[in-house]
């Protein structure tokens, strides 16, 4: 609601697409993405009850997934909007989904940011795991995975020593597991495909500086327009996003920021 309100504020003319942009919002807060079992888990009768469940959401999700966002922001009268709107996303094509889902998380306190960092959110795995009496072996490259009969046995560590399970689970990156440690003896088309032609996430850099001071009354994430374009390996970019991490104790002592 703040946010609607915020919008019609700066820009009036514009009521029509925020609230078109605001249903969008509003559509994927509603929606409950099916997260207790993997889609290979699921069965017929499965399927059918996630059709009903997620069918306002797919709704939403044939409209605003052609749409970039880039060619929403275009729709904007007022200036600064048409100018601000495409920054908060600011990657080629990416489509207005992809927005209005990741707002609708947040809202819904499903995402964020975890106060630590990732190594923290990690470490909350860890803890549950070994609390529930697993074991971890760091440092240990997983080389070759044992396959016998077409089924996974276990895996052989880049140290040459063998281990043997009832299940083996892959959390590598799906090229490594496909290529390297399955030898790319099970692919398909499809598989290769991933691959081959899906258009690569392009890369991003961030640059964390400690500095001694604080930024009261900054908010947390600043985007600065440039006042000339820099063009990076082809891509031209037209801002530079700035995030103030002063909302994590965690990283830097009182007074200082990361
Ligand atoms: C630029 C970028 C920005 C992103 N931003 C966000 C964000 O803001 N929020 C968000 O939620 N997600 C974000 N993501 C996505 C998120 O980072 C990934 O979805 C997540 O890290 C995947 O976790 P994972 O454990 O499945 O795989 P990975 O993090 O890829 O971990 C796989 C691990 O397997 C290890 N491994 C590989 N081969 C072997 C081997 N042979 N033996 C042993 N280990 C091996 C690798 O070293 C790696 O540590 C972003 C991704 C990218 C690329």
């Amino acid at each position: 609601d703040r946010l609607e309100q915020h919008m019609k504020e700066l820009a009036p003319a514009d009521k029509k697409v925020i609230e078109e942009f605001i249903q969008g919002i509003r559509a994927c807060i509603r929606s409950d993405l099916p997260i207790e079992k993997a889609p290979e888990l699921y069965g017929r009768i499965d399927g059918l009850k996630l059709l009903s469940k997620m069918s306002p959401f797919l709704r939403v999700m044939r409209k605003w997934k052609r749409i970039p966002i880039q060619d929403f922001a275009k729709r904007f009268s007022d200036p600064f909007l048409r100018q601000a709107f495409p920054l908060s996303f600011d990657l080629p094509d990416f489509p207005m989904m992809g927005m209005l889902a990741t707002l609708a998380w947040m809202h819904n306190k499903s995402a964020g940011y975890p106060v630590g960092g990732s190594l923290e959110f990690s470490r909350a795995i860890e803890r549950r795991y070994l609390d529930s009496g697993g074991e971890i072996h760091y440092r240990s490259p997983v080389s070759k995975i044992l396959v016998e009969n077409d089924k996974a046995v276990g895996v052989r560590l880049a140290d040459g020593t063998k281990h043997r399970g009832n299940i083996v689970i892959s959390a590598a990156d799906g090229h490594s597991t496909v290529f390297d440690m399955l030898e790319g003896k099970y692919i398909n088309d499809k598989i290769r495909g991933y691959y081959d032609k899906l258009p690569v996430f392009p890369p991003l850099v961030q640059v964390a500086l400690g500095v001694a001071r604080s930024f009261e009354g900054l908010p947390p994430s600043i985007i600065y327009p440039l006042e000339e374009p820099v063009t990076i390996a082809g891509r031209e970019h037209k801002s530079v996003g700035v995030e103030i991490h002063n909302f994590d104790p965690t990283l830097a002592p009182q007074g200082k920021t990361v």
